[in-house]
């Protein structure tokens, strides 16, 4: 930590003054020193992501599967021990909620689910893929680690990307807040991208769970993870997000390891770190989810975001199905897609709906 926390004015200097930036560049660029020259980050930030990206902001939504876990986990609403009605959709219900995203006029989609292997295992997903991907350009999952086996097989039904977050890098704090199951394997989730290279696969997403240990730290080895992936899996693309710590049902009760923020990322801060991460990356796609409020939203879009979520809903079935299941967690921005493409527009921005790769091949 002292070595981010010991860079220096002049090491931020030198960091913005050079066009390709390693790790230690990033290391002043996150740094407390870096705050008086967020203005200059923004800038050159805007301008790298729109040699790259243009003005475009790539628009997708989750559709939750199941609310099952069998883990626990400390800052989640389905972690195992809370008392919740448990859900996952059939291949019927699955497909209404799919038409009713489509029809909302997206073409990329968010697959996600809790961590419950016998009944949301491999054989769910390969017949969740089946019903979904007629509907949609791009599939996305965010579901538990797999063998490299399993991704190939999800890979020939549709599957394109896949975001794994490590959550923290640091080991004492992920075995704090995994207490149960198979996530608190923190070496097993720590290879899911290796795997997801080794596979082939099209995307990875990467990330931590900003709150749970020291931001700076995790993110600066989610940036070395990040770069140690690029080379090894160079056909592969990779985007990076930055959730932070949100509310969820049951946490306000009595829980003996009730997850409090380790440290609160401000605003400022936040902005620092997309800036950053776009200063060291030119490629990462940097993607934010309705997590954030809609006024930092709205504010980042020009400042290196390339994807968002719109018009989320955090349940399983929560579009159509059973919109009063239990969310995963609460969410800031609630505005309809509509609304959020109509905000991106007057940006100067061009709001899409479906993935870079469709979008630049049609
Ligand atoms: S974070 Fe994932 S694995 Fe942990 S309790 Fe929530 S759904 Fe389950």
């Amino acid at each position: 930590m002292e070595c981010i926390y010991g860079k220096t004015a002049a090491d931020v200097e030198r960091a913005l003054a050079r066009t390709h930036r390693d790790l230690e560049d990033f290391k002043a660029l996150i740094s407390p020193a870096a705050a008086p020259y967020l203005e200059e980050m923004a800038q050159l930030s805007q301008r790298l992501t729109q040699k790259r990206f243009g003005k475009v902001i790539q628009l997708y939504i989750p559709l939750y599967l199941s609310n099952e876990c069998q883990n626990i986990c400390t800052y989640c609403g389905f972690s195992h021990d809370n008392k919740i009605r448990r859900r996952t959709l059939t291949a019927g219900e699955l497909l209404t909620e799919a038409q009713a995203i489509r029809a909302m006029g997206f073409e990329h989609v968010l697959l996600v689910s809790g961590e419950a292997n016998q009944r949301v295992g491999v054989d769910y997903f390969v017949r969740a893929l089946d019903v979904v991907q007629p509907h949609f350009a791009h599939i996305s999952m965010e579901v538990q680690p797999l063998d490299r086996e399993d991704y190939s097989l999800l890979m020939e039904h549709g599957l394109n990307t896949v975001l794994v977050y490590q959550e923290t890098y640091h080991f004492g704090d992920y075995k704090l807040h995994h207490l149960k199951g198979r996530k608190s394997n923190f070496g097993y989730r720590l290879g899911t991208p290796d795997r997801l290279g080794e596979a082939g696969i099209h995307k990875i997403g990467l990330g931590v769970l900003i709150g749970l240990e020291d931001w700076r730290t995790d993110s600066w080895f989610a940036a070395l993870h990040l770069q140690y992936l690029e080379r090894k899996y160079w056909r592969t693309k990779y985007s990076l997000s930055f959730p932070r710590l949100r509310p969820f049902e049951g946490e306000e009760r009595e829980r003996p390891y009730g997850v409090q923020p380790k440290v609160e990322m401000k605003d400022r801060e936040l902005i620092q770190l997309i800036c950053a991460y776009r200063l060291l990356d030119e490629e990462v796609e940097l993607s934010l989810s309705t997590r954030e409020s809609p006024i930092f939203r709205d504010h980042a879009i020009r400042l290196g975001i390339t994807a968002m979520s719109a018009g989320s809903r955090t349940n399983p079935g929560g579009y159509v199905v059973d919109p009063g299941s239990l969310e995963q967690f609460e969410i800031d921005d609630d505005r309809s897609p509509a609304v959020i493409a109509e905000m991106i527009r007057r940006q100067g921005y061009e709001a899409v709906w479906k993935d870079w790769d469709a979008v630049l091949q049609g």
